[in-house]
């Protein structure tokens, strides 16, 4: 089983010929429709076959109603924590040439508390994974992880979005980390005072990688998603999970891409799922069906909504 533990928001599109200016008013088209990174994480965890429970916290409102019938199509067991602030929102306006200008109106999700996160413990404690991101309050992800930790469980933390800083304490807690390169290079900067370019993690030469991933998470498993160049992967060295080496990077599927957005939740949550229903397996053979999941989710439009099925990846890549 997994345990998702973050955000949900119910975004609003609109599509128009520029971006307003103060005081302007354009005519556009609109669209919404679920996101938020742990609601995302937990469709692609549930949709890759894993039983999924995902708690977070929800208002009194349509969108708290949106959530709830969302997760039962899904069949995700949903904890919510109900919060007198609205459901998460987010703003945004996408212009012709594909900018968009964004604004995230966290409501019900900052008020997740600890309480309600020491209440879920026994879901935690009997779940093989328990994943998190930063979209939620940091002493909440922080006891989540701690609560999978002290039983023996995997505590997974995808360190998004890239603008949020990451303590110590909480970066001590996780057994596997899956950022990006933006968040990555932010990780190295605050934790080990190496300055490194977000679009150069890439071209780092991989033993120098391999080492800044060992000092950043000396205990635990480090997974670099580099877009369309795949992932680079550093476990310490006396626990590889299966793998034959340490450190290596596996390259992502060729696919049409439509939209990347969401694609770092896709791999994050199919990889608990990996994780959790199959975990006698090398680790290198998980990472690979989560790569899949991830490329397949980028030939559709939208993040939630664009997961797919365990059943359309095998159908597109073979078993
Ligand atoms: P994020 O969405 O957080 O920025 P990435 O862009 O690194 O994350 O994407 C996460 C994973 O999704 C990659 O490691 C890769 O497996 C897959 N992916 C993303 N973009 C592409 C692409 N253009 N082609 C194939 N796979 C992709």
């Amino acid at each position: 089983d997994v345990v998702v533990v973050g955000s949900f928001n119910v975004d609003h599109v609109w599509r128009t010929d520029a971006l307003p200016a103060p005081g302007a008013t354009h005519g556009g088209e609109y669209a919404s429709g679920p996101g938020g990174k742990g609601f995302n994480q937990a469709t692609a965890a549930a949709r890759s076959g894993a039983r999924t429970a995902f708690v977070c916290a929800l208002g009194d409102d349509v969108g708290g109603q949106l959530a709830r019938a969302l997760a039962t199509a899904d069949g995700i067991d949903l904890r919510d924590q109900r919060s007198p602030s609205p459901t998460g929102t987010a703003g945004i306006f996408v212009d012709a040439q594909g900018r968009n200008s964004i604004v995230i109106g966290p409501g019900a999700n900052a008020c997740l508390d600890t309480g309600f996160i020491d209440a879920q413990r026994d879901t935690i404690a009997a779940a093989g994974v328990t994943l998190a991101q930063l979209e939620s309050p940091i002493e909440a992800v922080t006891a989540a992880l701690r609560h999978a930790r002290d039983t023996g469980r995997l505590a997974m933390l995808n360190p998004a979005p890239a603008n949020v800083a990451v303590p110590r304490d909480l970066l001590a807690m996780a057994d596997l980390l899956t950022p990006n390169e933006t968040e990555c290079a932010g990780l190295f900067a605050r934790h080990l005072g190496e300055r490194i370019d977000g679009d150069a993690v890439a071209y780092l030469d991989s033993p120098r990688l391999h080492a800044l991933c060992r000092d950043l998470l000396p205990g635990g498993t480090v997974v670099i998603t580099l877009g369309a160049a795949g992932c680079f992967v550093s476990h310490p060295d006396n626990a590889t999970r299966g793998d034959d080496t340490a450190w290596y990077r596996l390259g992502a599927e060729t696919v049409a891409v439509v939209d990347t957005t969401g694609a770092g939740d896709a791999f994050s949550g199919a990889l608990a799922a990996a994780l959790a229903t199959r975990p006698g397996e090398p680790f290198a053979a998980l990472l690979r069906d989560a790569s899949r999941y991830a490329a397949l989710s980028t030939e559709r439009p939208g993040a939630a909504t664009a997961m797919p099925t365990r059943e359309e990846v095998a159908a597109r890549f073979g078993g």
